[in-house]
C-alpha cells in the first residue's frame, strides 16, 4: 500500500492555512524568509516550491538571494538580520550552501525561535531531550506520515540508512523517542543488507538512486524513501521494494510534500508563539 504524502500533507497545510488566517485576523501574517546562496537549479526549484506553497497557505514569504561568491560572514550577517526582523517569523536557509561556506556557522545564525526547518544545534538538542522546539522538517514529516498510516514505532526495529545531521540522525532519534529499537547504517557499515533485512521500519536517507532494492527488505516492512535524486528518483528501487513492503512511500509524492507541510506548520506556530510573547 502506498503512503500518500501528498494527501497527508494537504491536510496539514489546510490546518496551517486556517491557523494562518486566524493570526492574520489578529494582525500578524506569518512570514517565512527563504535564503538561497547561488543558483543550483535543484535548490532554486525547492525554494520556489516552498514560496508557492507558503503563498497558497496565506503565509507571506520574503526571499533573499545571494551570489555563490559570498563569504560565510556575509551569509551570517544576512541571517542575523532576518533573525532580528520582527516581521519575519520563520527562516529557511536552503541546503546545501557552496562548499567554501561554513554551513554550520550559517545555520547557527538563525534564531531558534525562527528555526522552522529545525537545523540549529538548539533545535537538535531540544528534539534529543524531548523539549519543545522545532523539529527538523524532513524527519518531522516522516514521523507524521507514519502517524497518518497508524504505524506505531514502539517495539519495532527501525533501521535508518544515513546519518546526516538534518535527516538520518534526527529521524533515528525521533523513532527512538517513540520507543523503536533503532539501528543506524552509513557508508562504513559492513554488510548493510544484513541490517536492512531486519527492519520493520526502513528509512532510506542516502542520496543514491535506487540504492535499496527488494532483496534488502524484510517482507511486510514499512519502507520510507527520503531520497530525492536527479530525475525524481528515490533511494529505494520502488518496483522491487513494493513487492516486499506492507507500506511504502512513492517518490515523488511521499516524504517531499510532508517536509514542506511541516515547514509551513512550524512557520505558523513560530508566528503564534511570537505573537503570544509580545
Ligand atoms: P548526506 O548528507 O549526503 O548524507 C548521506 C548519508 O548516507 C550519509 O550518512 C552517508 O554515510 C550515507 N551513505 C552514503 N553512501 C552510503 C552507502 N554506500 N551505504 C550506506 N550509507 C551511505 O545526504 P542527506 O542530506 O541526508 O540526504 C539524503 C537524501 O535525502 C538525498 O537524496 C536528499 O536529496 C534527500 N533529502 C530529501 C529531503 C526531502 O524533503 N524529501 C530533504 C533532505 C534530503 P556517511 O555519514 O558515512 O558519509
Amino acid at each position: 500500500m502506498l503512503m500518500d504524502g501528498t494527501a497527508a500533507a494537504r491536510r496539514i497545510v489546510d490546518q496551517a492555512a486556517a491557523d494562518a488566517a486566524t493570526l492574520t485576523a489578529n494582525g500578524v501574517t506569518p512570514c517565512l524568509a527563504t535564503v538561497l546562496v547561488g543558483s543550483d537549479p535543484a535548490s532554486v526549484t525547492y525554494v520556489r516550491m516552498k514560496q508557492n506553497r507558503s503563498a497558497k497557505a496565506g503565509i507571506g514569504s520574503w526571499h533573499v538571494e545571494l551570489p555563490d561568491t559570498i563569504t560565510t560572514g556575509t551569509l551570517v550577517a544576512a541571517l542575523t538580520e532576518l533573525s532580528q526582523d520582527p516581521d519575519v517569523h520563520g527562516i529557511l536557509l536552503q541546503h546545501p550552501v557552496p562548499p567554501h561556506i561554513d554551513e554550520r556557522a550559517a545555520f547557527e545564525a538563525i534564531d531558534p525561535a525562527k528555526d522552522v526547518d529545525g537545523v540549529t544545534m538548539h533545535s537538535f538538542a531540544a528534539m534529543a531531550f524531548g523539549e519543545p522546539g522545532f523539529v527538523s522538517a524532513t524527519p518531522g514529516g516522516i514521523l507524521r506520515l507514519l502517524d497518518e498510516y497508524e504505524v506505531d514505532p514502539a517495539g519495532k526495529h527501525a533501521v535508518v540508512v544515513g546519518r546526516s545531521p538534518i535527516l538520518g540522525k534526527p529521524v533515528g532519534m525521533m523513532l527512538l523517542a517513540r520507543d523503536a529499537t533503532v539501528t543506524y547504517c552509513h557508508s562504513r557499515t559492513a554488510d548493510l543488507a544484513s541490517y536492512t533485512r531486519q527492519a520493520d521500519i526502513l528509512v532510506a536517507a542516502v542520496g543514491r538512486p535506487r540504492f535499496i532494492t527488494g532483496a534488502d527488505i524484510k517482507p511486510g516492512a514499512v519502507v520510507i524513501d527520503a531520497g530525492y535524486n536527479p530525475g525524481n528518483v528515490g533511494d529505494v528501487d520502488f518496483d522491487s521494494a513494493a513487492e516486499k513492503a506492507s507500506l511504502i512511500t512513492p517518490v515523488p509524492g511521499g516524504v517531499g510534500p510532508m517536509t514542506i507541510a511541516v515547514l509551513l506548520e512550524q512557520t505558523v506556530e513560530a508566528a503564534r508563539r511570537q505573537l503570544v510573547r509580545r
